[in-house]
């Protein structure tokens, strides 16, 4: 419009209705001309990559880049959003300590965590938009996918060769159209606590039926038959005998519970050392009875950082196992040394019976006996060697074991720097 009545206004000027006439066209073409130029604009910028910004027109053209570029960039940024929270999404997916993997309607790998990719023996990328079965073969998986029966949860063994035996449990839970998310979980450790758990349940009923046969043989026989009074007080010695052992029984029952169901003893309740070797002392003076000789020396300036109650039952333990596999006139040493980590150790030394080097790695097993009567015939329980390592994990320490047939053994009780300190030490403290 603009460029039309200046072309009017300089043909009025220049005079004559054909200049007018001529200026107002040419006018109107050079509107036309500057209109198709910033047509041509806006199209070359959307037919580009679109990074940059519209061109800055004014009028129509102007208005129309203006507002394109408007919804592209609400547009981008909405796709940004939306990455971000996927990249959220799976990060989180990722993080889970338990396998996730996506299946699509043909059962091909969409999409798996790494610890999917590790339970399954998978590589994320390569292993993409194949089917799972081709990659995963064990029969029960195959079975279970194909079933498509999902209520509960199918174990294997983990087909990745590369992390030994593991057993998987994975559950299948389908979703979307003919979609399934696959969950996948390592229950190698629960499978073997539960192992144990049954185990332990079972020798426990073990060790307890035997004596409580026995007595309730010996009440029959009270029962049933009349016995002379020489006899009947021998066969009470005999069930008093049984009886003690069930007592011990429970009594190291209770003390492993204890130790599994207690919080770690503190570090800063020091005992000293002098006490727990003359109560150790005390002990194996009263079950040798004499036929031993016994030697206890050192840590007269030494403290350990924990529980006296548990020290004693770990020492204890060790002391009264000398005691009872090393025969009469043998001998017993204890002694208390620091270590050049500033750590200490309580060695026990006997001349005993001693154990074969294939027993050793499993002695502390709960129940574990080299030679059952033997234990059972000096009052074992099968369970002073586990409670002893117990004992010392809870005080950052650990149990060292060193024996031959025949010559006898050598327990160390092996303590860290952190949980033992001379008395000089606390003095200095306190002072
Ligand atoms: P137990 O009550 O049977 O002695 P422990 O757990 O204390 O149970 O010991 C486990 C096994 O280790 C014992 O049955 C015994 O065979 C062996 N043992 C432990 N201490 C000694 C030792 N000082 N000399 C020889 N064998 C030992």
């Amino acid at each position: 419009m603009l460029a039309m009545a200046l072309g009017a206004a300089l043909a009025g000027l220049i005079g004559g209705w054909w200049w007018s006439l001529l200026g107002g066209a040419a006018g109107a073409l050079l509107l036309l001309a500057l209109d198709d130029l910033r047509g041509h604009r806006l199209m070359a910028w959307l037919r580009g990559p679109l990074s940059g910004q519209a061109p800055r027109d004014t009028g129509f053209w102007g208005e129309m880049a203006y507002r394109i570029e408007r919804l592209l960039r609400a547009r981008d940024q909405a796709i940004d959003q939306e990455q971000h929270r996927l990249a959220q999404f799976l990060s989180a997916i990722e993080a889970s300590p338990n396998g996730v993997m996506m299946l699509d309607a043909n059962d091909q790998i969409d999409w798996c965590n790494s610890v999917a990719a590790d339970h399954f023996g998978l590589d994320p990328v390569r292993d993409r938009r194949q089917r799972v079965t081709n990659l995963v073969r064990d029969p029960a998986f195959v079975a279970y996918l194909q079933d498509g029966v999902f209520d509960a949860a199918v174990n294997f063994i983990s087909p990745n060769p590369a992390t030994g035996r593991h057993l998987l449990s994975v559950l299948v839970r389908p979703y979307g159209e003919g979609l399934k998310l696959v969950l996948s979980q390592d229950i190698t450790e629960r499978e073997r606590s539960e192992a144990m758990r049954r185990d332990f349940v079972a020798n426990v009923s073990h060790e307890i039926r035997t004596p409580l046969t026995v007595l309730a043989g010996f009440v029959e026989t009270m029962a049933s038959l009349p016995l002379s009074p020489t006899e009947r007080a021998r066969v009470l010695v005999l069930m008093g005998e049984q009886t003690g052992r069930m007592q011990l029984l429970v009594g190291d029952l209770l003390t492993l519970a204890q130790l599994e169901g207690s919080p770690r003893p503190a570090p800063d309740q020091w005992q000293a050392v002098t006490e727990l070797l003359s109560r150790a002392h005390a002990d194996a003076v009263a079950l040798s009875a004499g036929r031993h000789t016994l030697t206890f020396d050192g840590g007269d300036d030494a403290q350990i950082g924990g529980s006296a109650e548990e020290l004693l039952s770990a020492l204890g333990n060790l002391v009264t196992n000398a005691v009872r596999y090393t025969p009469d006139a043998g001998h017993i040493e204890v002694h208390w040394r620091w270590r050049k980590d500033g750590g200490a150790e309580i060695e026990v030394l006997d001349s005993g019976v001693g154990i074969a080097r294939e027993h050793l790695a499993r002695l502390t097993e709960r129940f574990y006996r080299v030679d059952n009567s033997r234990s059972r015939d000096t009052g074992g329980t099968g369970l002073g060697l586990s409670i002893a390592k117990h004992v010392m994990q809870r005080h950052g320490g650990e149990i060292d074991i060193q024996s031959e047939p025949g010559k006898g053994s050598r327990f160390t009780l092996i303590f860290p720097a952190t949980r033992v300190r001379r008395c000089l030490e606390a003095q200095a403290v306190t002072a």
